[in-house]
């Protein structure tokens, strides 16, 4: 028996589901979310995006303790790495972070229903309870947010221990002599960076030739050296054929295009090479909610999918698989239900990836305009050309923007460099406004900021940059 009458039923309160509810609640709606986990927030924050920067600053301000002191004239001695110190802060900040969730549902007085839910009918959830039992909610409205999980790679079982997903390799205790990762994408990156800082050998192995697939080709190509550098191994054209446990040891195996295959040895394997939609146990198919052939709920531009009442947002629907993504998305959703009106802007959500230095983008690579015969103009500057980098001593890396040939309208922007996450911010809303390079170029940017370089790469597009 139905139990409860609402507008708006979310399964999934990762960042997607839990902000598309509270925005439909600021819209009045009466709104329940549904979640199997114990802790609300999802990937993002329990096991993606949150732990692994708390972990990407504590490596490296280890690193820079040990390495990158000595130029500031600042001598260190006996440097030691407290590991479980280490996982502890990563762990109290995830806590910190989630436990905020549950009072801001309160606050806009949306139901939290915690147990996993199945949609046997349109208008209807039921909930498997976590304390026991069952419960049906009766509503107008369902918006299925319920994220992706890491993809399995035939021939290579996960057991987070030896072999891992980046759930297991945010909680190694002791750290690897030799990890393993297999896919040079985001994940590999910023784990491997995480690992080889605290003293892991790494070694990366990519079935294509090159790295950060999807990045402006030229930009990833100078992030792989600058990777390289910091002492990460990299193996590309490899696909990985197999990874058998044998005692403490791994031995992968993988070959190169033309199938000579090769044996590696290690200690610890950390699987990367993507993740897929969860949508298991929801009974989409029995309703006739349609599924494309990666799994994701196919939607229209409304995020509506096949079956009427029922919305899908963030990583189960097509699309970049960013937490930013989710949360726009379900906004939006949740806007287009309450007023018939709600927009996202997909060319204009930035991809970050948090190395050091970061690699940041927003729009069009060079590669995608050059297929699509569209005329541009390419406008680049150093970081080593801008005081501020100098005085961080970050000099590595380049903006590039890419501006319409005529129009001048920018088209896409990349960067390389230190804080490229927190400067990509400019260039995501100056391509939401349809700004042109010129008015980058104009806006006055402080000095001495790390922002100049893109003023500067502004006045590059059009031949006229200052210092270089
Ligand atoms: P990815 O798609 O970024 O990269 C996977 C890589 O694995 C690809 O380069 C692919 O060619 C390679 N690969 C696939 N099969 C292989 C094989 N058999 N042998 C060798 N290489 C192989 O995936 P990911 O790094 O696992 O990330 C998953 C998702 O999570 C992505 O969509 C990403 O956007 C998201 N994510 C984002 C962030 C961020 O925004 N900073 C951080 C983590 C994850």
């Amino acid at each position: 028996m139905a139990d409860a009458q609402y507008d708006l039923v979310v399964v999934g309160a990762g960042i997607g589901g839990y902000v598309g509810a509270i925005r439909a609640a600021q819209l009045g709606f009466k709104v329940a979310i549904v979640e199997k986990d114990k802790s609300l927030g999802g990937t993002c924050l329990n096991v993606g995006c949150i732990p692994s920067k708390a972990m990407l600053e504590s490596s490296h301000r280890y690193a820079e303790a040990v390495h990158g002191l000595g130029i500031h004239g600042i001598k260190v001695g006996g440097v030691e790495l407290d590991l479980p110190t280490m996982l502890s802060r990563k762990d109290q900040v995830v806590t910190g972070l989630t436990k905020n969730i549950p009072m801001l549902l309160q606050k806009n007085k949306i139901d939290v229903i915690k147990g996993t839910g199945t949609i046997p009918a349109v208008g209807r959830v039921e909930v498997t309870l976590s304390e026991g039992g069952t419960r049906t909610l009766e509503t107008k409205r369902i918006m299925v947010a319920t994220g992706s999980v890491p993809a399995t790679l035939k021939g290579v079982t996960m057991d987070e221990d030896r072999i891992v997903s980046s759930t297991g390799a945010l909680a190694f205790t002791s750290v690897p002599k030799h990890l393993v990762i297999i896919g040079a994408g985001v994940i590999g990156l910023e784990l491997g960076s995480v690992w080889s800082r605290l003293g892991a050998k790494v070694t990366v192995l990519e079935y294509l030739d090159r790295i950060l697939a999807g990045t402006d080709r030229e930009i990833a190509a100078s992030a792989l050296r600058i990777f390289q550098g910091q002492g990460m191994t990299f193996r590309l054209s490899r696909r990985v054929l197999s990874a058998k446990v044998n005692g403490a040891t791994v031995v992968v195996e993988h070959a190169d295009a033309a199938g000579a295959v090769e044996l590696l040895e290690c200690d610890r394997v950390l699987v990367a090479t993507g993740r897929r939609p969860f949508t298991d146990g929801l009974g989409l198919e029995a309703l006739g909610v349609k599924l494309d052939k990666r799994g994701c709920i196919e939607i229209d531009q409304h995020w509506q999918t096949s079956v009427p009442g029922i919305f899908a947002v963030g990583d189960c629907v097509p699309g970049a698989m960013l937490a930013h993504k989710a949360e726009d998305e379900g906004v939006a959703a949740a806007e287009f239900m309450a007023t018939g009106v709600g927009h996202v802007k997909y060319e204009a959500i930035p991809n970050v990836v948090y190395t050091n230095p970061e690699v940041a983008s927003v729009g069009r690579t060079e590669e995608e305009l050059k297929d699509a015969g569209i005329p541009y103009k390419k406008g680049s500057f150093p970081f080593k050309g801008n005081g501020r980098a100098r005085a961080l001593a970050s000099t590595d890396g380049v903006v590039k923007i890419l501006a319409h040939a005529q129009t001048d309208r920018i088209l896409g922007a990349h960067i390389l460099g230190p804080s490229a996450g927190d400067l990509i911010a400019e260039l995501a809303v100056a391509m939401e406004l349809e700004s042109s390079a010129e008015d980058i170029a104009r806006s006055s940017h402080a000095h001495p900021t790390l922002s100049e370089v893109i003023k500067e790469a502004a006045l590059a597009v059009a031949g006229r940059a200052i210092h270089i």
